[in-house]
Formats: C-alpha cells, sequence, structure tokens
C-alpha cells in the first residue's frame, strides 16, 4: 500500500479557538470527490461559527465558501451535478451541505432545508475522512453533495463565492419574486446586500439600498444601486420610511430583502414596503435575538412574508451561469479585499470580525 500525502485543517476546538490539524489525506468513497483548496473565503456566517453564535455548529472543520480542485474521483462519479464529464484537475463549486434524500425535507424537495445537511461539517476532524470544512488544504465532497464544474474562463478568485450569498439571494429571490419594473428596497450592503442589487437590476429593478458604512455605500453605488438612503443621514425609521416613499412615487417599495443582520431591521422592514408587497428575511440568522414587532401594521398592508435559509442546491449552477455573464458588469472581483495564508486562519478571521476587511480570501501555500 503507498503512503498516501498529508494535508492540514483549522479545526475550532471552542468559540474563538482555531487549531491547525494535520492528517492523511484519504482515499475518496465510493459517490464521494477528493478536492485541494484553491480559495476559500471568510464569510459572515463563519464569524457567527466562530464566535459560538451559530445554533447547529459548535465545533468543527471551519470553512464552507470555496472553490476546489478535483484530485481524487470516488468509485461511480463520472459527472458533476449537472451531467458534465469531471476529472481530476477540474475547478469545482461544491454547495456546502448534503442534500440526505431521506429526511422530512428532502422528501418534500425542500433540500435546502435537509435535516442531515451539515452531518459532515460538524464532525470532528479525527473522525474520517477529516476534510469536513473548507479552511483547509483539501476538501471531500461526499455523496448527495451537489458539486458543478466551473465554466472555463470565469475568474476563479470571482467563482469562489458562488456557493454562499450568490446562490441564496438567486433563491430567495425566485421565491419571493421580483419582476421587471418592480422596486427593491435592500437593507444592508454586504456580500448578500451587494448580489441583491445586482440579481434585482439583472431582472429589470429598480434598487434602493439602505446602509451606513462609507466602504458599504461606495460598493453598492458601484454594483449600480440606483438609490442609497444613508442611515447616519435618515436616522429614524420614520425618516428612512418617509424617504423610500418620496422614490416610489409616495407607495413604498414592492419587494423588501433583509440582509442586515439585524433584529430591528425586520421591523422596520415591513414599513418600507408597500400594501400589498413581498418581504424576504434572509439576513437574521441566530436565534433568540428579537425585536418589538408590530403585527397589525403587517395584517393591514396584507403583506406577504418569506424567509429563506441556504438554498435549493441547483441554485448553485445558476449562479456560476451568472457569474460567468455578469462578472465583468458588476465589480465582483473588488468583493474579495484581503488575502491570507491558510496558516493565517486566526487573523483572517479576526480582521473579518472587526469588519477591518469586507472579504478575506485563505489559500493554502502551494503543497509540495
Ligand atoms: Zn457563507
Ligand atoms: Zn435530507
Amino acid at each position: 500500500m503507498t503512503t498516501r500525502p498529508t494535508g492540514k485543517l483549522a479545526y475550532l476546538s471552542e468559540p474563538e479557538r482555531v487549531e491547525m490539524r494535520e492528517y492523511e489525506v484519504p482515499e475518496p468513497d465510493p459517490g464521494a470527490v477528493l478536492t485541494e483548496v484553491e480559495q476559500a473565503n471568510v464569510c459572515g456566517s463563519e464569524l457567527h461559527i466562530w464566535r459560538g453564535h451559530h445554533p447547529e455548529v459548535k465545533e468543527g472543520v471551519l470553512g464552507h465558501e470555496v472553490l476546489c480542485r478535483v484530485s481524487e474521483l470516488g468509485a461511480g462519479v463520472e459527472t458533476d451535478y449537472a451531467g458534465e464529464p469531471i476529472a481530476a484537475g477540474d475547478l469545482i463549486a461544491p454547495a456546502y451541505y448534503v442534500t440526505c434524500q431521506r429526511c422530512h425535507s428532502c422528501q418534500r424537495g425542500q433540500f435546502n432545508l435537509c435535516q442531515n445537511a451539515y452531518e459532515n461539517w460538524s464532525k470532528p476532524p479525527e473522525e474520517p475522512p477529516h476534510f469536513h470544512g473548507t479552511f483547509a488544504t483539501h476538501y471531500v465532497v461526499h455523496p448527495d453533495q451537489y458539486f458543478y464544474k466551473v465554466p472555463e474562463g470565469l475568474d476563479p478568485s470571482i467563482a469562489a463565492g458562488a456557493n454562499c450569498a450568490l446562490s441564496q439571494m438567486l433563491y430567495g429571490l425566485d421565491e419571493i419574486g421580483v419582476e421587471y419594473g418592480d422596486t427593491v428596497v435592500v437593507q444592508g450592503a454586504g456580500g448578500l446586500g451587494l448580489n441583491t442589487v445586482a440579481i434585482a437590476q439583472e431582472r429589470g429593478a429598480e434598487t434602493i439600498v439602505i446602509e451606513g458604512i462609507d466602504g458599504r455605500i461606495d460598493r453598492a453605488r458601484a454594483f449600480g444601486a440606483d438609490h442609497v438612503i444613508d442611515f447616519r443621514e435618515y436616522d429614524t425609521v420614520e425618516a428612512r420610511a418617509e424617504r423610500v416613499r418620496e422614490l416610489t412615487g409616495g407607495v413604498g417599495a414592492d419587494v423588501g430583502v433583509e440582509v442586515a443582520g439585524v433584529p430591528d431591521a425586520f421591523a422596520e422592514g415591513i414599513d418600507l414596503v408597500r400594501d400589498g408587497g413581498r418581504y424576504l428575511e434572509v439576513g437574521n440568522v441566530s436565534p433568540g435575538q428579537t425585536t418589538e414587532f408590530d403585527p397589525g401594521s403587517l395584517t393591514r398592508a396584507a403583506l406577504t412574508i418569506e424567509a429563506v435559509v441556504r438554498y435549493q442546491p441547483w441554485y448553485l449552477k445558476r449562479a456560476l451561469r451568472f457569474l460567468e455573464r455578469n462578472a465583468e458588469k458588476y465589480p465582483y472581483e473588488d468583493l474579495v479585499d484581503a488575502r491570507f495564508d491558510l496558516e493565517d486562519v486566526d487573523e483572517a478571521l479576526a480582521e473579518s470580525d472587526s469588519r477591518g476587511v469586507t472579504r478575506a480570501a485563505l489559500r493554502p501555500t502551494t503543497p509540495e
């Protein structure tokens, strides 16, 4: 038996404590794919996990946003999940969760809600196949974990963000419905908000972004937001709601999208949307944080509210297609504004947490 190479991974043993561990790189099981990590990004939800705020993932191998290069295919794997032939050396983007096909959610076709989505992600690193997260030199794509070949010519650094924010917002905006001529108010211009602006514009909608941090306002403008409401200037709920009405012929937006991740933003959001409008909740992901809410206003305005978590896994294919068509049109290349070696994962997390950087990328140092 030939000896296998070893690889490294970043293991979160308790909140804000990360250890680098080294393990032998396993042969892929039937149906699985062994990959090398090209680039992993530090996402907002990674920071929730790192701080210990994620309801399900408390420890384990960090990382979910990723672009990988296939190194070995497990028995039976010949194509990606769209039927494209796949071989060692190909770049792929995997969904960051599995869809077990057997739980009550999968049985209803709600694969984004798979009850076993994080089964592998939360495993301790000593348990094979070790490489459960993407802050690592290697990553194992499991059976029942959707993955897609990355289109030729798409900048790998841009493609690394496809499997999280972009896929989720493509799914979310399909669920809530954004039509030509709609006005969409977007609360927050982080990664989710900027992707919302790009998608809404591609659908012929007019966009209004509410944000209060200079760098984020600049990026919202660079992504083509039609209007920006600076909440340092419009510093009350009433002032912001009034400004939205001014920009929408006095009626309010057709669609509201909460991607600020702040409970109060949700309560405010329903005041920004017209009677009979639609409101999408995405940003608040930590249970237990609450806000005052006026259900009477909701009823009087007869709003439709929908919340989404993750995405139906085939939206990742659409996200790659979206980037293939639009990566030059929107400044996607500027979204990652800091690069770190994998070994410096602590620094990458701390700087992302202090908002010194917007999107940090981790890259394993060139393997031997
Ligand atoms: Zn993410
Ligand atoms: Zn399932």
